[in-house]
C-alpha cells in the first residue's frame, strides 16, 4: 500500500467524515494532541495539507509550523479565522464549501423571517402551554406575502434568498459593493436607503473585520418600528447592542437572528422579546446538507492531492 498523505486535521468535523480523513490519510488531530502547536512543531514536516472549518480556524502561527503546506481544505462558506493572506503569500491555496448549503441556509432566513413577522414560535409556545384554551386568540401578527424585502449581500446565498422571495410575490433589492449584472432584483447603492425602503432586510454578507457594524445604529432607525432584520450570515456584520436597544425602545419592529455576535451568549433583552425570533447557529445545519459539505471537504482534499487541485478554491 504506498504511503499515506500526511494531514492536519484542526478539529472535529463530525464522525463521517473524521473516520473517512482517518482511513484516507495519515492524520494529525490537533485537538486530540495534549501538546497542542508543539506537537505540531515537531510532527510538523512533511504535511502537505490541513483540514479546518471557520469554527477551528488557521491561524498565521499554525501555518508557520507546516513548512511543507500547500492547500488548506475548510468545511463551511466563512472563512474570517483562516489567515487567508498568509497562507495565499507562501502559494498555499484554500478551499470551503460553497453553493451545497445556499438552499438551506435561505429556508432558514425564511423561517426566521416569518417566524419574526408572522410569530409562530410564539404561537407554537401559546398552544403547547394552554395558553390557546385559557385566554383565547393569539394577538395579530405582520403580514409576509407582497412586501419589500431588502438583501443585504446578494452572493450565492443571498440570491437563493431573493429567488424565493418570488414565490411571496416580494419586490426585492439589494446592496453589494459592486451591483451585478443580469439579475431581475433593482441594486440599490446605499445600505441605509435600502433599509428606508425595505419591509424586511435579510443579512447575507461575509462576515471578518471588513463587514463589522456594517448594519449600523443609523442603518437600524432607517428600518424603522415597523421593520424587520433577519441575520443568517454573522453576528458580527450587525451592531447588536444598538440593534438591541432598538428593539427594546421600541425603534425596530422585530428580527430573527440565526447569529449573534458573541456566540453562544444571548443579550437578555432578546431571550425576552416575542418579535425576536432566534436559532442556535445552524443554517447548514440538515442531515443532507451537512454531508454534502463534508463530501466536498473530502473531494477538494482528494483532487489536491492526486495533484489536479483544488474543486472550490477561495480566490480572495
Ligand atoms: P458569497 O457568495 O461570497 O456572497 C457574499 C456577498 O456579500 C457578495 O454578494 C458580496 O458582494 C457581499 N459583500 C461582501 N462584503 C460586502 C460589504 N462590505 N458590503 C456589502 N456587501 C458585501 O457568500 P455566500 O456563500 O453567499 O455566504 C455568505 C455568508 O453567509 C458567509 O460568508 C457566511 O458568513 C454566512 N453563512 C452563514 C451560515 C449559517 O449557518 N448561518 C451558513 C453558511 C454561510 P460584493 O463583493 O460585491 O460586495
Amino acid at each position: 500500500m504506498p504511503d499515506r498523505a500526511a494531514i492536519l486535521q484542526v478539529g472535529p468535523l463530525g464522525e463521517e467524515i473524521d473516520q473517512e480523513l482517518q482511513a484516507q490519510y495519515d492524520v494529525l488531530r490537533l485537538w486530540a494532541e495534549p501538546a497542542g502547536l508543539d506537537a505540531v512543531a515537531k510532527r510538523g514536516a512533511g504535511i502537505g495539507a490541513v483540514v479546518t472549518s471557520v469554527r477551528h480556524g488557521c491561524n498565521a502561527s499554525l501555518i508557520e509550523c507546516l513548512p511543507d503546506l500547500r492547500a488548506i481544505c475548510s468545511w463551511g462558506v466563512g472563512y474570517e479565522t483562516i489567515d487567508i493572506a498568509a497562507a495565499h503569500a507562501r502559494g498555499i491555496v484554500v478551499s470551503n464549501t460553497p453553493d451545497v448549503l445556499d438552499d438551506c441556509v435561505a429556508d432558514l432566513a425564511w423561517g426566521l423571517l416569518i417566524a419574526a413577522a408572522r410569530r409562530t414560535a410564539v404561537g407554537d409556545r401559546y398552544v403547547k402551554t394552554g395558553q390557546w384554551r385559557s385566554i383565547g386568540a393569539f394577538p395579530l401578527s405582520t403580514r409576509v406575502s407582497s412586501k419589500r424585502l431588502g438583501i443585504l449581500g446578494l452572493g450565492r446565498i443571498g440570491e437563493a434568498i431573493a429567488r424565493r422571495g418570488a414565490g411571496f410575490d416580494m419586490d426585492v433589492r439589494y446592496h453589494n459593493r459592486r451591483e451585478r449584472a443580469g439579475l431581475p432584483y433593482r441594486y440599490e447603492p446605499s445600505l441605509t436607503e435600502l433599509a428606508r425602503w425595505a419591509d424586511f432586510l435579510v443579512v447575507a454578507c461575509e462576515g471578518g473585520p471588513a463587514t463589522r457594524h456594517l448594519v449600523s445604529a443609523e442603518v437600524i432607525d432607517a428600518m424603522g418600528p415597523k421593520g424587520i432584520i433577519v441575520n443568517i450570515a454573522r453576528g458580527t456584520v450587525i451592531d447588536q447592542a444598538a440593534m438591541v436597544r432598538a428593539l427594546v425602545e421600541g425603534r425596530l419592529g422585530g428580527a430573527g437572528l440565526d447569529v449573534l455576535e458573541s456566540e453562544p451568549a444571548v443579550p437578555p433583552e432578546l431571550m425576552a422579546m416575542d418579535q425576536v425570533a432566534l436559532m442556535p447557529h445552524v443554517g447548514s445545519a440538515t442531515v443532507e446538507t451537512r454531508r454534502a459539505m463534508g463530501r466536498l471537504v473530502l473531494d477538494n482534499l482528494a483532487s489536491f492531492v492526486a495533484g489536479r487541485g483544488l474543486l472550490t478554491p477561495i480566490r480572495a
